[in-house]
């Protein structure tokens, strides 16, 4: 049977309903958050997302805020009822985290910490698993069983595109990650088209293409003023992209 992920809120993921994570790359301030969520909140949107433990290609470049971001995203769920969605680095903090999120997320550079991926085993929230850098699909579906196997079935399989010799684009999108994801897995799968693709001006195309090969959903990164965003720069949008793309996605969203 499909895995249908559930919340609180009332929002699902799988089940054939198209669901969207939307937010900034990092929280930087509750006002850069808010700014994002309020947003979010009068389109009907259930999730934000933002990251409070940035795994950085640069021990020299913002780490993030750490348990004060996640103390943010909390106020923000609070004030505007969205679902929040952030990544974990260390199995240490699941507990603590568990106050503060709705989902946890494992980013691509932790798709084989498998210390990390028990310890989201034995929570019981939702758990949103990016496929590694370079990582096979067979690899990315063994990490999901190690979350599985600790008595977590709440997992969201998120393609983010994977490492090739393509210089034009971040990442290389592997879109035919979808339909062999959910033809071998019960799982639902999202894409995220900011770090796959690294580029503005093809999100929406590429997050077309995702909803019409049956991904269950769509995450892209939203930012405020992403000229003065502390990670990603040059990968968000801002509001009004945002808005242009937004109004396209749900537009297709409702031709599969
Ligand atoms: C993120 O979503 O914040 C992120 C760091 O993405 P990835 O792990 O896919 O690089
Ligand atoms: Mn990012």
């Amino acid at each position: 049977e499909d895995t249908i992920v559930q919340f609180d809120n009332g929002a699902i993921v799988g089940n054939n309903k198209k669901s969207f994570v939307f937010g900034p790359c990092s929280v930087e301030s509750q006002e850069q958050v808010d700014t994002v969520a309020k947003d979010l909140a009068a389109r009907g949107e259930k999730f934000i997302r933002g990251g409070a433990f940035k795994p950085r290609t640069s021990p020299y470049d913002f780490q993030g805020l750490g348990e004060e971001g996640l103390q943010i995203l909390k106020n923000t769920k609070d004030k505007y009822g969205l679902n929040v969605v952030s990544e974990i680095v260390n199995p240490a903090h699941f507990e603590m985290a568990d106050e503060y999120l709705d989902v946890f997320q494992i980013g691509a550079r932790n798709m084989q910490n498998f210390e990390l991926l028990k310890e989201a085993g034995k929570t019981n929230k939702p758990v949103l698993l990016k496929r590694g850098l370079s990582a096979t699909i067979e690899e990315f579906i063994y990490a999901a069983e190690y979350i599985h196997s600790q008595g977590n079935n709440n997992i969201i399989l998120c393609e983010r595109g994977i490492r090739t010799y393509e210089k034009a684009t971040r990442n290389t999108l592997d879109i035919s990650a979808v339909p062999i994801l959910k033809q071998g897995t019960h799982l639902p799968v999202m894409v995220d088209v900011t770090h796959s693709t690294g580029r503005k001006d093809i999100m929406l195309p590429c997050a077309k293409a995702a909803l019409a090969v049956g991904a269950d959903g769509v995450m892209a990164e939203v930012h405020p003023d992403p000229s003065v965003a502390l990670s990603d720069a040059g990968q968000q949008m801002d509001l009004n992209e945002f808005d242009a793309f937004y109004k396209e996605i749900v537009q297709a969203a409702k031709l599969y």
